[in-house]
C-alpha cells in the first residue's frame, strides 16, 4: 500500500493532456493500486492520472460499489442535463454546482486488458466526465461560466494566501 501526494490547483502537470497506455505491465499494476489507495485515503470517489504526477490516460473510482480501473477511456452519447455540487481532490475544500450531460457512454480496457463498455448515469457519468476531463488537462473550474470562473479563481487565490501564512 502507497499513498502518493496529490497534485493540486497550480500544478503544471493538471494542465496537460495524458498518453495513451501502450503497456499493460507491472508498473501500470502498481499505479492503478497506489491511485486506489491514494483515492480511499483522501478519500474521495474518483482519482485520475495526472493527480499523482502521472500523465497517463487512466482513472480510478469507487461510487460506493466497490474499487474500478478505467484505461484509455472514450466518451460518447452524451445526452441530458444535471445539475451537481461538484468538488476535485485537486482543489481540495471547494464545491460548485455544475451543470453537465447526465448520461454517457463509456469505452476502455480494465487492467486485465479487457474492452469494458459501461453506460452511465447521473453520479456515475458525471464522475466518468470529471476524470476523462483530468485526462485532457481540463478542471473543474475550466467548466465554470466566466462570472463563477472569476469568482471561484478569487476563492482559490485567498485560500493559498491563508495556507502560506
Ligand atoms: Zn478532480
Amino acid at each position: 500500500m502507497a499513498i502518493r501526494p496529490i497534485r493540486v490547483f497550480g500544478d503544471p502537470v493538471l494542465k496537460q493532456r495524458a498518453d495513451e497506455i501502450l503497456n499493460w505491465d507491472d508498473n501500470l499494476k502498481l499505479l492503478a493500486q497506489d491511485m486506489l489507495d491514494t483515492m480511499y485515503d483522501a478519500p474521495g470517489v474518483g482519482l485520475a492520472g495526472p493527480q499523482v504526477g502521472v500523465q497517463k490516460r487512466i482513472f480510478v473510482y469507487d461510487i460506493g460499489q466497490g474499487p474500478n480501473v478505467v484505461i484509455n477511456p472514450v466518451l460518447s452519447q452524451f445526452e441530458g442535463e444535471w445539475d451537481y455540487d461538484e468538488g476535485c481532490l485537486s482543489v481540495p475544500g471547494l464545491y460548485w454546482e455544475i451543470q453537465r450531460p447526465k448520461r454517457v457512454h463509456l469505452e476502455a480496457y480494465n487492467l486485465e486488458q479487457e474492452k469494458i463498455s459501461i453506460d452511465a448515469d447521473e453520479l456515475l457519468a458525471r464522475v466518468f466526465q470529471h476524470e476523462t476531463d483530468h485526462l485532457d488537462g481540463i478542471l473543474l473550474i475550466d467548466r465554470l461560466d466566466p462570472k463563477r470562473r472569476k469568482q471561484a479563481m478569487k476563492s482559490l487565490r485567498e485560500q493559498s494566501l491563508q495556507d502560506n501564512v
